[in-house]
């Protein structure tokens, strides 16, 4: 279940315009440093060993929200002016998202509201209120959220941060890029999480800009993998979301996608999709041998070497995307339990 460069090139042949370019996310690097962490890029010995290739893993565990999303978070808070800005933010995200939005608040001194549904389970609610957050619960689906976010939008005047398909959210998402770019000269391959394409997207234009022989493969779970079906179809499709352990890479991209479709179907030069069992090896080889706790999302990258569905030819980089998995969860697969 692998997409190559020549189909993806097939179904994108004019030459278009990107609709986020290399000084937008130059641009994002200046707005966010002191906001975010710089994360450490670490050679990781036992998949360097295993391939005969020198291996990095990019540990975005290491931000303060424990997951990279804070980057575009704060970038788009931050581009926003300052009376706007003041009246309010507002997003529907339960997951890594909605801990960005409500960090970044925080940090900045403006109040976000985050809608949830009732289904959402008590620990992510209280993960979001504790950042200070307003939340609001509506209705028993991530749509009903969503239309209170819209309805918030006109009644409150608060400004919607969207999860990814965003200029601003990928220009932030990007700057990993130019990080790792600095620090590997001689980058040959970076493995990026992919779900709405704002981090495979960012990360992707910036290398391309800056490394243009290095190769950009996005990495999904079989179940749902919806950029995939789209760059697929040559449109967005809609995808039936389902349970997996890369919960972070659940989700459609937006059947009206304006910036993360463009960009993933130029720029990617492969998508993978994992099984949930490889997902699930990669938890666990990165608690065991790393010793970082992983979420299914942030793990997928390790994953795909370790089933042997990349074929590793020069340095690698591999966004370790987030760490924000439910404790139970992970002992249990990392005490080989699960999945
Ligand atoms: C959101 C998220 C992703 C996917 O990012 P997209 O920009 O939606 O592709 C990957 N890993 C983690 C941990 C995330 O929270």
């Amino acid at each position: 279940m692998t997409i190559m460069k020549s189909e993806i090139l097939s179904r994108s042949t004019e030459k278009t315009t990107l609709p986020v370019v290399l000084d937008d996310v130059e641009q994002a690097a200046a707005r966010i440093v002191g906001h975010v962490a710089r994360t450490p890029l670490v050679r990781s010995h036992a998949l360097s060993e295993l391939t005969g290739q020198p291996v990095y893993l990019k540990l975005e565990t290491r931000q303060p929200i424990g997951a990279f999303k804070l980057r575009g978070a704060m970038n788009a808070i931050l581009s926003l002016d300052d009376a706007t800005r003041k009246r309010g933010l507002v997003t529907a995200s339960t997951g890594n998202h909605g801990r960005a939005v409500a960090y970044a608040a925080r940090e900045l001194g403006l109040s976000a509201t985050i809608c949830m549904s009732s289904l959402v389970p008590a620990n992510k609610i209280e993960a979001i209120r504790a950042l200070g957050a307003e939340i609001i619960i509506v209705g028993a689906s991530q749509d009903n959220a969503q239309e209170e976010v819209e309805r918030l939008v006109h009644s409150r005047g608060l400004t919607r941060i969207p999860p990814f398909d965003h200029v601003d959210i990928v220009a932030g998402q990007g700057t990993i890029g130019l990080e790792i770019a600095e620090e590997l000269h001689d980058l040959a391959a970076v493995l990026i999480p992919l779900s709405g394409g704002g981090l495979a997207g960012g990360i992707a234009l910036a290398i391309k800009a800056l490394k243009p022989g290095a190769r950009i493969i996005g990495i999904s779970m079989e179940r749902g993998a919806a950029m995939h079906a789209a760059i697929a179809a040559g449109r967005p499709v809609p995808v039936q979301e389902e349970e997996t352990l890369a919960d972070s890479l659940g989700g459609g991209i937006g059947l009206k996608n304006r910036v993360t479709f463009a960009l993933c179907s130029d720029l990617l030069d492969g998508i993978v999709l994992l099984t949930e069992g490889e997902i699930a090896a990669g938890i666990r080889h990165a608690a065991r041998e790393e010793g970082e706790i992983v979420e299914g999302a942030g793990a997928v990258g390790i994953a795909a070497i370790l089933a042997g569905k990349v074929r590793v030819s020069g340095p690698t980089a591999i966004i370790v995307s987030g760490g924000n998995i439910d404790p139970e969860i992970h002992s249990d697969i990392v005490g080989g339990a699960a999945a």
